[in-house]
């Protein structure tokens, strides 16, 4: 939509890890030749016990589905990033740890971080935990997170993560799916100034969980907490009196690595399995490639660990690289909305990642904030989540990045591990909104409804890809059958990814949202993505959210659900004003049936909008509003049903 394009400049395009000329010739290698090509990554970036027999050894074929990296390689997760770090940077910070209030700060350096990743695995060989035995963390941001993460990978145990604000039900459901029989918590958790009992929901969430016999406890808020004998631990006592000598496991290149349940914005959320070997190489080399890391550089995720970009772009990938990475316990708007800035400030933060969802947000709260913040370190900006309106990401460049900052628009899912389609930094003249362009080894294609691929440029499709990638997910945990189902049995001889995708004039790519949400319109598709960014466009909507319901004359029509700046119910010459602005902006066709004026939207616990329940109040459906179980705030719904505009 947006038709303007940033320039790479000069001087970050001669300083960059990769120019224009490199990635050119290392895509077509990555598409032409992938065994040799990732051979060479896998030697880069990951430190090897033994090698591997064969580079990939694949099928999506429903008889026979299975997608194998680096047959037979022994490594090890913890090994690669710590314990081969600490000859060159036993003393470089590994961990800056930024707590909710701003008085909070922990520094963790590689030989510290060594240290306590060995004592707590020892803690959980202590409790029974053994190779290949699922461990549930349920923790709040601290460094503990990434500690026990990295213990587990030490041993070979797989972790399986939940997000802190999750309920005791999501909790229990995750623990009892995928077995686990440790779970690993806080007494509670400290955001905004809340402090939010996680101990009290793991201990309800418990009594649903027959099998766990071992509660480990950090101690993070103090407050007073039930303790049932036997079963619960104080992490810190178990820690120090465990030695802190651990020999990494020898893991096969395929032993899983972790269970992580996707956000649930689509359906009941599955228990995404990734494996050692093939996600490690993706993550480093995705961490370095992406933002131009370099020695040197602090770089900040701001995402939770509950999520998967928190474990690949918190913890694995910039460990693997040596890096220096900032965990941020707290949220944007505490103890006021330039806290992110502030941080940037105080750690001299160079790379920068977060989501459109907090972007918008903070947009929202004017420049002044930002402005007056330094933000002079910043190099690489980067988002994830959601397409990301122009307006925003305009934004983002302008105010956050002063106009020098390259942003960095990764489309990746929970199941690809790692980012599949982005712009680097040094090597695009970037439009915003856009993906722009795979990654080394991803060939992406667009199908059409039958599952034939649409060659050519312009043209919009069904994303999907045609091979697989080292970070892949392997399967559903528990649930093969489930596996290809969900992504494999809608296109044969396909990954699926349930996205819509266009590609411009340029061979760009542009998501438009999942393709359950693209509307038709007397025959004409639309993407959400871009009826939602036009909206955008006017001063006074901070977001919207649109979707279909069955029409008699277009047979879809659209509605727009819109929060404006100032939270509060427009007038209906504003209604007009946007509809007429969509049309503006994008057609004739393009015309908006109905606007519902909503203080809140819902969304899951990763900030994203939950496009299938607006669906469903839309056209009136509301029994059947489905598994609400993810919603950062379920009563965001009965306002938006008690308000909605008759269709
Ligand atoms: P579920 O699969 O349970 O419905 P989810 O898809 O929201 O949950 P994730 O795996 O966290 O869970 O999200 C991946 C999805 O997020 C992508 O399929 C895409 O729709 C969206 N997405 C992520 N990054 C981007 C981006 N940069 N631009 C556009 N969309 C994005
Ligand atoms: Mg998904």
């Amino acid at each position: 939509m947006s038709e303007k394009t940033f320039p790479v400049s000069a001087e970050f395009a001669a300083q960059a890890n990769i120019n224009k000329a490199q990635f050119e010739e290392m895509y077509a290698r990555s598409i032409d030749d992938p065994e040799g090509f990732w051979d060479e990554q896998a030697n880069k970036y990951v430190s090897w016990f033994k090698p591997w027999k064969k580079t990939m050894d694949w099928s999506f074929d429903q008889e026979d589905l299975h997608i194998n990296w680096f047959t037979e390689a022994k490594l090890n997760v913890s090994y690669n990033c710590i314990d081969r770090h600490l000859e060159k940077r036993a003393d470089q910070v590994a961990i800056i740890w930024e707590g909710d209030s701003p008085e909070d700060t922990r520094k963790i350096t590689y030989r510290e971080l060594h240290e306590e990743v060995s004592k707590f695995a020892n803690v959980l060989k202590a409790r029974g935990v053994e190779k290949g035995d699922r461990v549930s963390l349920y923790l709040p941001m601290i460094p503990e997170a990434a500690i026990a993460m990295l213990a587990c990978t030490r041993i070979g145990a797989i972790h399986s993560i939940v997000f802190g604000g999750f309920s005791p039900e999501a909790l229990a459901s995750r623990i009892n799916d995928s077995d686990c029989r440790v779970v690993i918590t806080a007494d509670q958790s400290m955001r905004g100034g809340r402090r939010v009992p996680l101990k009290s929901n793991a201990d309800i969430a418990l009594e649903h969980c027959p099998n766990v016999h071992s509660c480990i406890v950090v101690k993070r808020g103090g407050d007073p907490i039930e303790w049932t004998e036997d079963r619960d631990v104080w992490y810190h006592e178990a820690v120090d009196a465990a030695s802190a000598d651990c020999e990494p496991e020898q893991m096969d290149s395929e032993d899983p690595l972790f269970i992580l349940y996707t956000s649930g914005s689509t359906g009941t959320p599955k228990g995404v399995q990734h494996t050692t070997g093939g996600y490690l190489v993706q993550a480093a080399m995705t961490h370095e490639a992406v933002f131009d890391y370099k020695e040197g550089d602090v770089y900040w995720c701001t995402a939770d660990v509950g999520w998967v970009t928190g474990h690949t772009y918190i913890v694995y990938g910039p460990l693997a690289n040596g890096a220096t990475t900032v965990m941020f316990e707290g949220i944007p708007t505490y103890p006021d909305i330039s806290r992110f800035w502030e941080v940037v400030d105080k750690h001299n933060v160079s790379i920068f990642y977060t989501a459109p969802t907090a972007i918008r947000s903070l947009m929202g709260a004017g420049n002044e904030p930002v402005e007056k913040t330094s933000r002079k370190s910043l190099r690489v900006l980067g988002t994830v989540g959601e397409p990301i309106n122009p307006e925003a990401w305009e934004w983002y460049y302008n105010i956050v990045g002063n106009g020098k900052c390259p942003i960095v628009d990764t489309w990746w899912q929970t199941e690809t591990g790692g980012h599949m389609m982005t712009p680097l930094p040094g090597v695009n003249d970037l439009k915003p909104g856009s993906a722009m362009q795979p990654f080394f080894g991803v060939n992406p294609v667009l199908l059409d409804d039958e599952g034939n691929e649409i060659e050519g440029s312009p043209a919009a499709g069904n994303l999907a890809i045609d091979r697989p990638w080292p970070a892949m997910i392997r399967t559903v945990f528990g649930d093969h059958k489930r596996f290809y189902e969900t992504y494999f049995s809608m296109f044969k001889g396909y990954y699926f990814t349930g996205d819509g995708a266009r590609r411009d004039e340029d061979g760009h790519y542009w998501i438009t949202g999942r393709v359950d949400d693209v509307l038709n319109v007397s025959g004409h598709r639309l993407g959400t993505a871009e009826i939602e960014a036009a909206l955008g466009l006017h001063e006074k909507v901070a977001e919207a959210a649109v979707v279909g319901y069955p029409h008699d004359l277009t047979g879809q029509g659209i509605y727009a659900y819109v929060t404006l700046m100032d939270g509060e119910v427009g007038t209906d010459e504003l209604k007009t004003e946007l509809v007429k602005l969509v049309r503006a902006e994008i057609g004739p066709i393009a015309k908006i049936n109905l606007i519902q004026w909503s203080p809140g939207l819902p969304k899951t616990r990763s900030g994203k909008i939950m496009r299938r329940i607006l669906r469903k109040i839309a056209t009136n459906e509301i029994d059947s509003l489905g598994d609400t179980s993810t919603l950062a705030d379920p009563s965001v719904v009965d306002d938006l049903i008690e308000h909605r505009e008759n269709s």
